[in-house]
């Protein structure tokens, strides 16, 4: 009798297995493995130092692509950026899928680094925030432009995304694929696009381009305005002007001074 419940068990099981593995293989795409710790560290930091910076607030979101495996992504739990620890630190697959742990409480926008990823090999982090000084140029006929050398990358100007454009009247997040690929495709190859209404996403090649781009953007935006608030003509830089500092560019010396405030050490 214990051994035909046990046989039968052992079936039932093997069948509920056989039938269940595909559906679950969905919902829980594979783990490249571990992360490099020093890379762990430094998603850490770079949510600390945008917190410091006033580049995102409790809102906005920092992501890297997994070290491992290019089609996998790191990014914190829905948490408030400066709170976030080792510990909430999720892997996604680039249709924003949790490897694991999907009760877990995630950010409704996490579409829009997954999108880019898939279109944009080069770019290795992303960053999306609603940077206060920012904003204002995402509604306003005025185009953002690079005044000083720190802007270089925005030389080129920036595209906009309307979500009307992608989903009609929404509330305005990009929380599902089909607004992220829309985003994504809007973005194109440049370094980051202005969200209306709402805020940027910025991509770099690593964390700390990353996080310097959206530091510089937010700085950008204000002496912008500052400039235009004098009155009178203003000169921007010149794409080339733009493309030959980007060529130069890296942000060696303040990732050190930043993710040394942010981490304490
Ligand atoms: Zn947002």
């Amino acid at each position: 009798m214990n051994t035909f419940a046990c046989t039968c068990l052992s079936i039932c099981l093997a069948a509920a297995a056989a039938v269940m593995t595909p559906a679950l293989a969905q919902q829980r795409p594979a783990s490249a493995g571990p992360a490099d710790p020093q890379l762990i560290e430094d998603l850490i930091a770079a949510n600390r130092i945008l917190a410091m910076q006033g580049v995102v607030d409790a809102m906005g979101h920092v992501s890297v692509r997994h070290n491992r495996d290019p089609n996998r992504y790191l990014m914190s739990l829905a948490r408030a950026p400066e709170l976030v620890t080792e510990a909430d630190i999720m892997e996604y697959d680039l249709d924003s899928n949790p490897v694991r742990d999907p009760g877990r409480r995630q950010y409704s926008e996490r579409y829009i680094h997954g999108e880019i990823y898939k279109l944009r090999p080069d770019v290795f982090a992303v960053v999306h925030a609603h940077t206060p000084s920012v904003v204002p140029f995402t509604v306003s006929r005025v185009p953002l432009r690079a005044i000083a050398h720190s802007g270089g990358f925005l030389a080129e100007g920036l595209p906009t995304f309307e979500i009307r454009e992608a989903g009609g009247m929404t509330d305005m997040l990009v929380s599902n694929a089909a607004f992220g690929r829309a985003l994504a495709e809007k973005l194109g190859d440049k370094p980051a696009i202005l969200l209306r209404g709402h805020g940027m996403a910025v991509t770099g090649k690593s964390l700390p381009y990353v996080v310097g781009r959206s530091i510089y953007l937010g700085v950008a935006a204000k002496l912008q305005a500052e400039a235009i608030a004098l009155g009178g003509a203003i000169t921007y830089l010149d794409p080339e002007e733009g493309r030959k500092i980007e060529a130069r560019r890296d942000y060696i010396r303040p990732w050190e001074l930043w993710k040394r405030h942010a981490m304490g050490k």
